[in-house]
C-alpha cells in the first residue's frame, strides 16, 4: 500500500491516491475531469525506494500498463 501522487495532463491538477494493488493503480482518474491517463509524480522518497528496488524488480509492479513513468 502506498500513497502516491499524480499530475493530471489536462487539466493540471494534482492529487493523491492510496494504491493498495495493481487494480488500484489502474482505476486512478483525474477527479476534476476524469482523465484517465494521469502521470504519476514521483516523490523523492519514492524515488529513492524506486532505485534500490529496481535491483531485484524487473519491471514495474504495476504490469507495465500504468503511468508511473516506466517503459
Ligand atoms: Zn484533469
Amino acid at each position: 500500500m502506498a500513497l502516491r501522487e499524480y499530475r493530471c495532463p489536462k487539466c493540471g491538477a494534482t492529487f493523491e491516491r492510496i494504491i493498495r494493488d495493481a487494480d488500484d493503480e489502474h482505476k486512478v482518474a483525474c477527479p476534476e475531469c476524469g482523465e484517465r491517463r494521469v502521470r504519476r509524480l514521483i516523490s523523492r522518497f519514492a524515488a529513492a525506494r524506486a532505485s534500490n528496488n529496481a535491483q531485484r524488480a524487473e519491471g514495474c509492479a504495476c504490469g507495465g500498463s500504468c503511468a508511473c513513468g516506466r517503459p
